[in-house]
């Protein structure tokens, strides 16, 4: 389908309600979620078009609206994506994702590609000493892998592949690899350039898309106790599940607007795996891998593959879209950002 295009607004500044702040916007990713969004996809339940997209923020506290001691002005804070409702059953789980009423930004309310945005205070956290850049792709491409490995599950020293290679699928081997450096990492890449760049990091790769993928992976490293899937690509899930020993876990982070297939039931049945879709984080998640980048066991910084102003959204939009070789996340830099 074809990809819109967004038009660049002037706007009042934005008001600050109580229990919000409103942030100045250094850095905000381009999540495959936006290239959905600018195609016109079905909204979650409460939000409506025109929407203003961007939930992987990190930006400069302007105004406090609330009283707290977790955050100050002036300070570099993350934006979790979602906001709950924090008294339903999952959030005080701790599952805040699974909330009902939740609400997400860049959907329901005004997302981060945009000079200001307002958002619950509860629901930043401070990214001090990180680049906004390095800030704004914890809050999904590492939050959201965080997630997938908590449903993954993996043993010590485990076997995890990784459908696909953009800024999610990095980001849940990179997580995967700062939560135990003993992890047996593989992943199916399209281009060489992703390939290379993942060998780099310890990774085996089957580089040439999807087809053909388990049957070399299993024959060079055997079954895999994991797969998580953010390659996009309608037929991850029935290649990915040949991979998976008995027992393993097949983890679904992927938006596919198609019907999805998972091959004959036999072994599905019979080696009783497991079929688990993934959505966002919860604000623990995003906790932690602020933590890991603090403690220098996440690099995001690295991912940033492109970098572009405000002004040029579209241009940005364009490669997220295209993904040349070597594309991982394309990060929106906004005016006086200082990186
Ligand atoms: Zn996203
Ligand atoms: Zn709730």
């Amino acid at each position: 389908m074809n990809l819109g295009a967004a038009t660049l607004r002037e706007g009042p500044e934005p008001e600050t309600p109580p229990g919000y702040a409103r942030v100045k916007v250094q850095a905000c990713g381009v999540c495959a979620t936006d290239l959905h969004l600018l195609r016109g996809m079905v909204l979650p339940r409460g939000a409506t078009y025109p929407v203003r997209p961007g939930h992987e923020v990190a930006g400069i506290v302007e105004e406090l609206h609330a009283k707290t001691s977790a955050i100050s002005e002036g300070d570099l804070v993350v934006l979790h994506p979602l906001a709950p409702c924090g008294g339903c059953r999952a959030c005080l789980q701790g599952e805040d994702q699974r909330c009902e009423a939740v609400r997400a930004l860049g959907m329901h309310d005004a997302g981060g590609f945009a000079e200001k945005v307002v958002w619950p205070v509860s629901r930043m956290l401070r990214a001090n000493g990180l680049t906004p850049a390095a800030a704004a792709l914890l809050a999904d491409a590492a939050a959201t892998a965080h997630n997938a490995l908590r449903l993954a599950r993996l043993p010590p020293g485990g076997a995890l592949c990784v459908l696909g290679a953009g800024g999610l699928g990095t980001g849940a081997l990179a997580v995967a690899k700062a939560l135990d450096p003993t992890v047996r990492l593989a992943a199916v890449v399209r281009s060489e350039a992703s390939a290379e760049r993942l060998r780099a990091f310890g990774v085996e790769v089957h580089c040439g898309g999807l087809e053909g993928a388990a049957r070399d992976l299993r024959r060079r490293l055997g079954r895999m106790d994991a797969v998580i899937d953010f390659s996009g690509q309608a037929e991850a899930p029935a290649e990915g599940v040949t991979l998976l020993r008995r027992g393993g876990r097949f983890v679904l982070g992927s938006v596919v607007d198609a019907q999805l297939t998972l091959g004959t039931s036999s072994a599905f049945m019979a080696h009783e795996l497991q079929f688990i879709g993934v959505y966002v984080s919860g604000m623990r998640d995003l906790a932690a891998v602020i933590d890991l980048a603090h403690h220098g066991r996440l690099q995001a910084e690295e991912w940033v593959s492109h970098r572009r102003p405000l002004t040029e959204f579209n241009d940005a939009v364009a490669i997220a879209a295209g993904r040349p070789p070597g594309t991982v996340r394309v990060v929106v830099e906004c005016d006086g950002a200082e990186d």
